[in-house]
């Protein structure tokens, strides 16, 4: 089995030497450890290690392994369909990935219901990458606006992106430096459900980069729990998606 304690350990000297390096403290970078594929006994080592907030990119992986995990914040960072929000909304603390008025509608609905504020960030897609999920650049502050005038029960959190693949991650920083633009003119709109303070960027190859540029949230996986193994993932499951 992987050492994440270990790894936690690395992980956490590379967000402080990222966070020294760009002038700013680690204390204002919240590392998500991403836990898809992992079962519960990995990701209670890690609470035990000291995670405090975990990442999922499914809603069957977050139902399946709800009730075995230690207290802990959840974060729902993968595309999620609006059929599946009523899963969910019950269990995770934010939602990094909407990316359209449908959805942020869904989701206000199912908050209303369960007689919440969801907190929420908005993914934005830098590079319009065709296979990447998240709105474009330019489509952004359209789509905070409708949030913001039709979804009452929605608080709008910050902003989230995946960086295009890159061998040398110094070259992806110019979307990272984009997004934070956006990030800091967004900050700035008064309104009574919008409040600022996630900038949701980086995962285990590009985070330091991604710090150097303002990000406030990393979403690390592998580099805590070792690399997946989605063969296996499916054996377990049963060969069920
Ligand atoms: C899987 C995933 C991560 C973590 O990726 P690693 O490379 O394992 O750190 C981060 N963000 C999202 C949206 C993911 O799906």
């Amino acid at each position: 089995m992987e050492d994440i304690r270990g790894n936690l350990i690395k992980v956490r000297e590379r967000i402080s030497s990222a966070a020294s390096q760009a002038g700013r403290d680690e204390s204002e970078v919240c590392l998500v450890a991403v836990s898809k594929t992992r079962t519960p006994e990995e990701i209670n080592t890690a609470i035990d290690a000291g995670v405090t907030d975990i990442g999922e990119n499914k809603v069957q992986e977050i139902m399946d392994k709800y009730d075995a995990i230690k207290p802990v914040r959840w974060h729902m960072i993968g595309h999620l369909q609006t059929n599946k929000v009523k899963y969910i909304i019950d269990k995770v603390d934010l939602i990094h990935s909407v990316d359209s008025l449908k959805l942020a509608k869904e989701i206000n609905k199912r908050a209303g219901q369960h007689e919440k504020t969801m907190d929420i960030l908005i993914q934005i897609n830098p590079a319009d990458e065709e296979s990447k999920f998240g709105v474009s650049l330019s489509g952004t502050k359209e789509l905070l606006e409708e949030i913001l005038e039709t979804c009452e029960n929605i608080r709008v959190r910050g902003l989230m992106s995946v960086a295009p693949i890159a061998e040398d991650p110094n070259d992806v920083k110019v979307y990272f430096d984009e997004v934070k633009k956006q990030y800091d003119e967004f900050s700035r709109i008064e309104h009574p459900r919008l409040d600022f303070q996630y900038l949701s960027m980086g995962m285990s190859h590009d985070f330091e980069v991604a710090i150097g540029s303002g990000s406030n949230l990393v979403r690390v996986g592998s580099a805590i729990f070792g690399e997946r193994d989605y063969e296996a993932f499916r054996r377990m499951n049963n060969g069920g998606n």
